[in-house]
């Protein structure tokens, strides 16, 4: 369906519009539902694949086309039943998902057919919206959808708040940073690096730490699968650390308090290492590190940060033009494998980005 709408030859978005419709007017749409709350990782029990009839859009209202859904390893914490930063989503919702889409249908002038859009939206196919959720999203024709969507809607921002904000990194400082091959970890790294500070990341496996030094300018990658991750901090980090982005939490986080420097700063991003446990989770051991070298630790959620999107953003893009960072993307085909995906980000499996390419564009 999808696949023919795109051979439209119309040059009147209105008129291919019209004509994409009327082929989509009885089609069904899929939707991930949140079924059962999770004990550990998610698996098949937790969310249900619905196809239902297509929703109408109402007066003022807009529809949607999904052509990316981003991963993220929120996605799980929205399952619990912890007391955390937003509503979780509940039981016999669609799940919750950062989306990029098209506009495909509009009673909205502030979304034109064929508009770009990002939005906290929901695992779906389609989306039917005021437009309330949604925000234009500019790309320019060369720029590869995924990466730029992937940089700009979450990690990008993350990363350079939490060194630039929070951690206020200076030139010449030790950064150490975990899951550093990831989404956010990837961008960290060459950031502090862009901004004159040595950088250890650290990462799980041989290959990842690979790309960590030659893909993101790492100067030293830690695998933390090798073990001893204290000895192998000791050797790169001869001065200490400064600055630690944590992603990670758990040992990874203990090694890297052991590190800290007077007058540190730890930044919690993230405590991935955590969200899928099934007991209450110990530690941090090291914790008195805090008081003996003077630490400031600092947990931040990006989404309170919203007003400094647009600076962040085109930071950002402006670095991705530029060539002076790179962003690698895990793109995974089909809004059906977007459990899959979700998991890959605990299995470490990503290598990258995780996104699930729903779509192809249908109007442009
Ligand atoms: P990533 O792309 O970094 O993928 C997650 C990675 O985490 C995996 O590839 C894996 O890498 C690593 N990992 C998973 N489980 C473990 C474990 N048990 N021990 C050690 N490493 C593990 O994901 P994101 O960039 O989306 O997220 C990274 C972190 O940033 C998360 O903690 C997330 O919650 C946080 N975050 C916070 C935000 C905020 O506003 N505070 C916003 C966005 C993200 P490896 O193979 O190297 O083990």
């Amino acid at each position: 369906m999808w696949q023919k709408a795109r051979h439209y030859k119309f040059n009147d978005k209105t008129k291919k519009q019209r004509a994409f419709n009327t082929m989509n007017d009885t089609a069904s749409k899929s939707h991930w539902y949140f079924r059962k709350a999770p004990d550990g990782n998610a698996d098949e029990t937790t969310f249900e694949f619905v196809s239902e009839p297509r929703e109408a859009i109402s007066e003022g209202g807009i529809r949607v086309a999904t052509l990316f859904l981003s991963l993220d390893a929120t996605n799980r914490v929205w399952l619990s039943d912890w007391d955390i930063y937003m509503e979780p989503v509940q039981i016999g919702e669609r799940m919750r998902g950062f989306v990029l889409g098209e506009v495909i249908e509009s009673e909205n002038k502030d979304f034109p057919l064929g508009t770009l859009v990002t939005g906290l939206s929901t695992w779906s196919e389609e989306i039917v919206s005021s437009g309330e959720e949604f925000t234009q999203f500019h790309s320019s024709g060369d720029q590869d959808l995924a990466a730029a969507f992937g940089a700009m809607a979450v990690a990008g921002p993350t990363a350079l708040h939490g060194l630039a904000a929070v951690a206020e990194i200076q030139e010449g400082e030790v950064v150490l940073v975990s899951a550093a091959a990831g989404a956010v970890g990837q961008l960290a790294g060459q950031i502090a690096k862009l901004k004159g500070c040595r950088t250890i990341g650290i990462a799980g496996g041989e290959e990842k730490c690979r790309r960590l030094r030659e893909r993101f300018a790492y100067d030293v990658a830690i695998d933390y699968k090798q073990g001893d991750i204290e000895s192998q901090l000791k050797e790169a980090a001869p001065l200490g650390v400064d600055v630690l982005f944590e992603n990670v939490g758990g040992e990874v986080l203990d090694a890297g308090l052991a590190m800290m420097n007077d007058f540190g700063r730890v930044v919690v991003c993230g405590l991935i290492s955590t969200y899928n446990a099934k007991e209450p989770v110990p530690g941090p051991f090291m914790f008195r590190n805090v008081i003996m070298r003077r630490l400031r630790i600092e947990g931040f959620v990006i989404l309170d940060h919203i007003e400094h999107y647009p600076t962040y953003q085109r930071q950002i893009a402006q670095w991705l033009r530029e060539g002076s960072i790179r962003f690698d993307v895990h793109t995974v085909d089909g809004l059906g494998s977007a459990v899959d995906a979700m998991n890959m980000l605990y299995s470490g499996e990503n290598m990258g980005k995780v996104m699930v390419k729903v779509s192809d564009r249908a109007l442009n």
